[in-house]
């Protein structure tokens, strides 16, 4: 287990970011959910499969995995049987195991996730992915990260301190397991025939661009249209602002991108999502100028949490509709969702309506956004898992083990 420690401070002394403290062990079997094809072609190497058979074998695994959801190797029956007990032996189709489920009254789902772990945490590592039916749509919001090493004011995520960057396997793990439970693959009996979760957003726990190459692997695995199949269009990759990595996301991924931008002055903005220090407001907004595939067609979303008294004036409106003009962009209003120990509060109603409305005539699209599966503590920002409830002492003895490695 490497452990680092380091923080990146401002200027001005404040803790910018945290260094994740752990990093991933593979368990001795490893799942090959989350390779590409040609990473599955490799494996398959490994366990003696000839080279002319690979790109046939890859196809069939790749359509058992990602397009049926296959669990295990007996199910892959157009495999043959020597090759199916190899892979056995040596790998798994295992996702992030499911260690509780909640339903909101809203019907939102919240699933916390267990990871495997490097051998010196007790504590395993935890995820949490929600899903959010709606009439037309369900979405499933996946997380990044364990924790997140940013520090945003009003984020309880933030507050966690224990992170690990997820793998490519772990992101792509969290669509199957939603796939799983709601009995939604391809040839299973889904309720009403249509697919239900349809469309994907990165906005659980963690950055996403600070996991750059996982989140990309996974998201062009989840796009691909032999398995999973969810198109580009339908995957959304929200980020507080990582800048360098804003046009790769373009270029790389090619989803649609989501901006959480909260306040529209450095000044507030700084104190709210700290990582502006780093890349203010004109940095920030110059990048989604250059982000590659933005048109009025494919409008960049610009996420702005509404907190009362902080960020909410019909100022803050009138300045957002200034610093968006000429950014083919639509603007998502989040009522702020409080959690345990925030000092924050939500917006009055009033004041929510007010602000919309003046985006709204500026010319935006500017949809609130209804706030799900509060109740289980599912709303945007409210998740942080059970591996953050290390008390001081533990965190301490923690650090003490780190140095002395
Ligand atoms: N780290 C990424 C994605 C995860 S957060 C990001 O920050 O964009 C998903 C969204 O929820 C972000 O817009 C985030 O700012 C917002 N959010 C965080 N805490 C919130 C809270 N308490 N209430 C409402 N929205 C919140
Ligand atoms: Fe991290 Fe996003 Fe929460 Fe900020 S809002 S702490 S970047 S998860």
């Amino acid at each position: 287990m490497t452990v680092e420690l380091i923080e990146t401070t401002s200027p001005a002394g404040l803790v910018l970011e945290k260094t994740p403290l752990e990093t991933y062990v593979a368990p001795a079997k490893p799942s090959l959910i989350g390779l590409s094809r040609a990473e599955l072609a490799e494996r398959l190497g490994w366990i003696g499969v000839p080279p002319a058979q690979r790109k046939m074998r890859v196809q069939q695994l790749w359509h058992w995995i990602y397009f049926r959801g296959a669990t295990n190797f007996d199910e892959m029956t157009s495999i043959s049987k020597e090759t199916r007990a190899e892979l056995q032996q040596h790998f798994t189709v295992d996702r992030p195991e499911v260690v509780a489920e909640q339903i909101s009254s809203d019907g939102t789902r919240k699933w916390l996730l267990r990871l495997p772990s490097g051998d010196k945490i007790e504590r395993p590592h935890e995820i949490e992915c929600v899903y959010i039916p709606e009439t037309d749509r369900g979405t499933l919001c996946v997380s990044s990260q364990v924790g997140c090493t940013l520090n945003c004011a009003f984020c309880h995520t933030g507050t966690q301190r224990l992170v690990r960057n997820l793998t490519a396997g772990e992101i792509v793990g969290q669509v199957m397991v939603a796939r799983d439970r709601l009995n939604d693959w391809a040839d299973r009996d889904t309720p009403g025939g249509g697919r239900l979760v349809t469309n994907i957003v990165m906005m659980g726990m963690g950055e996403p661009l600070y996991n750059f190459d996982a989140v990309r692997d996974a998201l062009l695995i989840v796009a691909d249209n032999e398995g999973i199949g969810i198109s580009r269009r339908r995957i959304t990759l929200s980020t507080s602002g990582v800048v360098p990595n804003i046009v790769r996301a373009g270029d790389e991924i090619g989803v649609m991108l989501a901006i959480s931008l909260h306040a529209v002055r450095d000044e507030l903005r700084n104190e709210l999502v700290p990582l502006n220090r780093k890349y203010p407001i004109a940095e920030l907004l110059q990048a989604c100028r250059d982000y590659p595939g933005a048109s009025n067609a494919r409008r960049i979303t610009f996420e702005y949490v509404m907190i009362k008294g902080v960020n909410d004036s019909l100022d803050d409106a009138k300045l957002l509709v200034k610093l968006l003009k000429g950014i083919p962009a639509k603007i998502n209003l989040i009522p702020f969702n409080p959690w345990p120990g925030t000092a924050y509060e939500c917006s009055e109603w009033d004041q929510i309506e007010q602000f919309s409305e003046y985006i709204f005539n500026a010319g935006y699209s500017s949809p609130v956004r209804t706030p799900r599966g509060r109740d289980i503590l599912a709303a945007c920002g409210q998740l942080k898992s059970e591996t953050e409830k290390l008390s001081a002492r533990e965190r301490q003895a923690l650090r003490a083990m780190a140095m002395t490695d």
